[in-house]
């Protein structure tokens, strides 16, 4: 039996294929620390998804990281019971992964990271810490592109545990675009820009935030669509900013699933700060703009349609230039093929006969 932790929005569309991928063969305790809780962040994916009802809630809600952490970590031991789970896998890079697998090795359990060698070189960034100390103590590390492989090399981490496996989220994209395609949308997505921001680089100062509000107003031959994330949201009303916002963009709530994905399939740009957005855009076709000096997903400036903008105001003259590079067809990335979730089940069946 594994234990499969899921905790925050990302991570939902990356552990539905690795469920699918099992298919019952192994038996998987899915377990939601509860970090992300409500309704609009969390059930709504599972609905949209298909994903089973947990095996076990923890319920630990939002708390500063350090909180956070710490009540992922013990709810999480008080949840596992005799026998102990032959392997924990953590997805991503949130609170939750870093904490499950902590608790993990303190057991003697193995931990297989799905998502493992990601590195956007910015220590500052709270997910950078989670992703660096994951895949120091993971035993199997998945891996969605090649320079992971390399980012773990140089960390001293052995060639003989990673597996290249693609990209579980593209599995999800691709399972359910038909069912976004034919979703009708009000307002209308085509030829829309569609904005996302929550990292706190660009929404925990109200000059940052501001500044990309009014270069989005300065776009103003263009509509954009913005699904604000909570933290966001809770920022722009405790400081005041709703006038702000430019005539041009529309603020939602955070959308469930097939919506968003329906959004971005259809938007003339992308504005993100995102990692799995730059990921979907990418394989999607759609230019898209990541507000960030730095992005842990090189493979999507390289071979995707992403580009860096780290200065707000330079943003008009980015999404021009993005929009220009269209590609007449979606880029293929290797391995982001739909059938990472098949990839893992292999690679977990493979290392659970040899332990
Ligand atoms: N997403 C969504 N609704 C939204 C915004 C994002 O369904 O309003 C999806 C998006 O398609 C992608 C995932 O959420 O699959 C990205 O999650 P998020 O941006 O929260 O986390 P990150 O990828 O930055 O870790």
């Amino acid at each position: 039996m594994i234990d499969l932790v899921c905790g925050a929005r990302p991570n939902f569309m990356k552990v539905d294929p690795v469920l699918r991928g099992l298919g019952g063969r192994i038996a998987a305790r899915l377990v939601h620390t509860g970090q992300h809780y409500d309704h609009a962040m969390s059930q709504s994916f599972f609905d949209d998804l298909g994903l089973p009802r947990p095996d076990v809630n923890l319920e630990v809600g939002s708390a500063s990281i350090t909180v956070q952490t710490a009540m992922v970590m013990q709810r999480y031991e008080e949840s596992l019971t005799d026998p102990l789970p032959d392997l924990v896998v953590v997805v991503g890079d949130v609170n939750s992964t870093l904490a499950c697998a902590l608790v993990a090795v303190r057991h003697g359990i193995p931990v297989a990271h799905v998502e493992a060698g990601l590195r956007s070189g910015d220590r500052t960034m709270p997910e950078e810490i989670n992703r660096l100390l994951t895949d120091q103590i993971t035993d199997l590390l998945l891996l969605t592109s090649s320079e992971a492989r390399r980012n773990l090399l140089r960390e001293g981490r052995p060639g003989e545990a990673m597996v290249m496996v693609g990209n579980p989220m593209i599995d999800t994209l691709m399972r359910l675009m038909p069912a976004a395609r034919a979703l009708a949308l009000d307002p209308p997505g085509q030829g829309a820009g569609l904005v996302t921001l929550h990292r706190p680089s660009n929404v925990d100062t109200p000059g940052r935030l501001r500044s990309i509000l009014d270069s989005l107003g300065r776009m103003n031959g263009m509509r954009f669509v913005f699904p604000v994330h909570p933290r966001t949201r809770r920022n722009i009303s405790s400081w005041g900013l709703e006038p702000s916002v430019p005539s041009n963009v529309v603020l939602t709530d955070p959308m469930p699933y097939l919506e968003f994905t329906a959004r971005e399939d259809r938007a003339a740009v992308v504005i993100t700060d995102s990692g799995g957005v730059q990921e979907e855009t990418s394989v999607l076709g759609v230019p898209c703009v990541t507000v960030r000096p730095n992005t842990e997903r090189p493979v999507t400036l390289e071979l995707g349609t992403n580009a860096l903008c780290p200065d707000p105001l330079d943003l008009p003259d980015m999404v021009e230039r993005q929009i220009g590079r269209r590609p007449a067809t979606p880029p293929q990335i290797p391995l982001w093929d739909g059938r990472a979730g098949a990839r893992i089940a292999d690679a977990i069946g493979g290392f659970l006969k040899c332990t």
